[in-house]
């Protein structure tokens, strides 16, 4: 108790010395924060940044849509021309040279398959393929039946930048770490831009650089069964949250709710977890392990954070109770 009370006045001093600094030493009027939100990659891109100058702004932003609009058309499945694209529809009979960008990303989600005991697959949508949820479509027993072995990352051979599926009807789909690594590459532009301080957010990964103006960033994480309220707030500065929840693309059948999260075992939707929030320094690695986490539930799900430095976790479990990795919480409380 009495660390923590010692701790937060040395920060409300420490904040004040920075303010005092920065009202003295930096007397710059023209600074603001600039804003602006785009939907792309099937969800809502936001970019918010401080800068001396607006019209190096914009530019900024600029560059970061067309990153964004960039790794849609190399990565989105829906897209015939894409790197993914060609890869399902030819990966089956022979191998296809794909670029080191693809070949990266695919090389990382094996790795998370591995370490999640096939919690977070890829090849999920070799079954995943004939959800709609906009149509209310869900594949049948029986489809299911005859595509779920399909489903098995370890029949993704990844050889000298080539990749071949050695199991007929496999698919892959990067839905659950494109939009991570598109945030992680837009602060990457931001950074060669000479920002310091912003957010960069696509549905639900974020990461900031910085902080905002000597504070942390807010960054919420929605009540999964009430769109209009807030679970919870993390404050956050120069790290990467993400959320995978089961209320982003969902249809009701019946009393099921399917949404977009397949549990890679049974071809359907997971249902241990309401939602999964991963915290740490890179959204292409936050994004992977928020829908693996989603897929594990709540006691293996953070069994597996606690392996992970400098990554913590909260996952709201299927009755809303919410769960925290001990990197989270009160010292106090810990035992
Ligand atoms: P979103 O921000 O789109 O809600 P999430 O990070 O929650 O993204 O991941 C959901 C997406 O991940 C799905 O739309 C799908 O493309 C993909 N996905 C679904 N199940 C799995 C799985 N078991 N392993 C890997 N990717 C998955
Ligand atoms: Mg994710």
């Amino acid at each position: 108790m009495q660390t923590r009370l010692t701790g937060s006045r040395y920060h409300v001093l420490l904040r004040s010395l920075v303010l005092l600094f920065a009202v003295i030493a930096v007397p710059d009027a023209s600074a603001d924060w600039f804003k602006r939100t785009l939907d792309v990659m099937g969800t809502r891109v936001q970019v918010e940044l401080w800068q001396q100058d607006e019209v190096k702004a914009q530019a900024c932003i600029d560059k970061v849509f067309a990153e964004m609009h960039r790794i849609d058309a190399l990565m989105s499945p829906y897209k015939p021309d894409s790197e993914v694209s060609l890869i399902n529809a030819g990966a089956g009979s022979k191998a296809i040279a794909v670029s080191e960008e693809v070949y990266d990303l695919l090389q990382r989600s094996v790795a998370i398959s591995a370490m999640s005991g096939g919690a977070f697959d890829i090849t999920f949508s070799s079954v995943g393929y004939y959800y709609d949820y906009r149509q209310k479509l869900q594949p049948d027993e029986e489809l299911i039946r005859q595509k779920l072995d399909a489903i098995n990352y370890k029949n993704l051979q990844l050889k000298d930048r080539t990749v071949h599926f050695a199991r007929a009807g496999m698919r892959i789909d990067l839905g659950g770490i494109a939009k991570g690594h598109a945030v992680d590459n837009a602060i990457e532009i931001l950074k060669q831009c000479d920002v310091q301080q912003a957010l960069v957010s696509a549905g639900g990964d974020s990461r900031i650089l910085g902080d905002r103006q000597g504070r942390p960033w807010m960054i919420g994480i929605r009540h999964p069964r009430d769109s209009a309220a807030v679970a919870l707030s993390m404050p956050l500065t120069d790290s990467a949250m993400s959320t995978s929840g089961d209320y982003e693309r969902f249809f009701i059948a019946g009393d099921e709710r399917i949404h977009h999260i397949i549990n890679p075992k049974t071809g359907r939707s997971a249902d241990r977890s309401w939602s999964a929030t991963v915290i740490g320094p890179r959204a292409t690695v936050t994004d992977a392990l928020s829908t693996t986490l989603f897929v594990l539930g709540a006691d293996r799900g953070l069994e597996l954070i606690e392996t992970l430095d400098g990554i913590d976790a909260i996952i709201i479990d299927a009755s809303g109770v919410v769960h925290y990795s001990s990197g989270l919480m009160d010292p106090a409380e810990k035992n």
